[in-house]
């Protein structure tokens, strides 16, 4: 069996013909496999979805309990039968309940692995390499320039800022889906005890990480308070929020952002924040190149991002590699 009779790119997204099934397709579809709730993959209105448990609850928390005609839970590492193919779901560490599909027919295995991470993250399982003949992979962070720093060493700038300024409020602009909780979780490592503040936006999905077991401490709303006494408080708000009106209301705010493309300084400058945070849930140049070459595959395919560094670097390393310039992947991109 050829790769591309177990999985094809389509203009709904990766198409497997036999199970007749597409990976976090761009269009609905009759039956999808979501690898994770991010709006870019997770899309409302399949007919039937097959995702973790997690991840159905975040489609569900964001776009209604209609989100698809039927679902059905995948249990990590146990494989699914789709009628000549199996699909095993594997952790990728990129938010909870994120996984890795693994698709595998008369011993070829190809793994496909949504937007992944191999950084540290308390709010979610780690990724797991799988063994595999080829790797889909994304490329979001794939050029030299990004390495990401240890994200607790950015979350101590943040809390060495709130302790040097008790008057200000500190406004942190991070993406509702985990980074925030992510963040929150940093936050309490670092010995933050106070309680953390958050925009109406990322409410939602916050008590979703905690009703699945993510302790993130005292979680209060700003619309629940007077938001003139949060001096010195650690506010949440969706990137969006960082200079509107609302963030006005504070006082005096400090605006922080944590994103992966805080790395760059001219990124850093357009988005106005005096603070920002290398903070990313995608894997960083480094560590993309190590998950390549610990799946052991043979054949790497590229989705989204820097596609061409990542697979000029993969025939550098004697593999076969070819972009395929999947289209709608990214949106989320501004608060990698
Ligand atoms: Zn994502
Ligand atoms: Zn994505």
């Amino acid at each position: 069996m050829r790769p591309s009779d177990l999985l094809v790119p389509t203009p709904a997204g990766l198409h497997c013909p036999i199970a007749d099934v597409h990976v976090d397709p761009m269009r609905p579809v009759a039956r999808a496999l979501i690898t994770h709730g991010h709006s870019d993959h997770a899309r409302a209105g399949h007919g039937a979805v097959l995702a973790t448990r997690e991840t159905l609850a975040i489609m569900a928390a964001r776009y209604g309990e209609d989100f698809c005609g039927t679902r059905q839970v995948a249990e990590p590492g146990r494989p699914i039968d789709l009628g000549g193919v199996t699909a095993t779901f594997h952790p990728a560490g990129h938010v909870l309940g994120s996984a890795q599909i693994a698709f595998e027919a008369r011993g070829l295995r190809i793994v496909v692995s949504g937007d992944y991470k191999r950084a540290a993250d308390p709010t979610c399982a780690p990724f797991e390499p799988v063994r595999c003949e080829v790797f889909i992979s994304e490329a979001t962070f794939a050029l030299p320039v990004f390495r990401h720093p240890d994200a607790d060493g950015e979350v101590a700038k943040l809390l060495r800022s709130a302790a040097m300024f008790p008057e200000r409020a500190h406004l942190v602009g991070a993406y509702p889906l985990g980074k925030a909780q992510r963040l929150v979780a940093l936050i309490r490592a670092g010995g933050h005890q106070a309680p953390v503040y958050l925009h109406g936006a990322m409410e939602k999905l916050t008590r979703l990480y905690e009703a699945n077991g993510v302790a993130l401490g005292d979680v209060r709303l700003v619309r629940d308070v007077d938001p003139k006494t949060l001096a010195g408080s650690i506010v949440l708000c969706p990137p969006g929020a960082l200079g509107d009106l609302w963030s006005r209301k504070l006082p005096d705010p400090v605006a922080a952002y944590a994103s992966g493309w805080m790395r760059i300084r001219a990124r850093a400058r357009q988005s106005g924040a005096e603070l920002p945070l290398v903070v990313s849930d995608h894997a960083d140049w480094p560590d993309l190149q190590r998950t390549v070459l610990e799946t052991g595959c043979a054949e790497l395919w590229v989705t989204h991002g820097q596609e061409e560094a990542l697979v000029h670097w993969a025939k550098g390393q004697g593999l076969a590699a070819r972009p395929l310039h999947l289209v709608g992947y990214g949106e989320e991109e501004e608060a990698a």
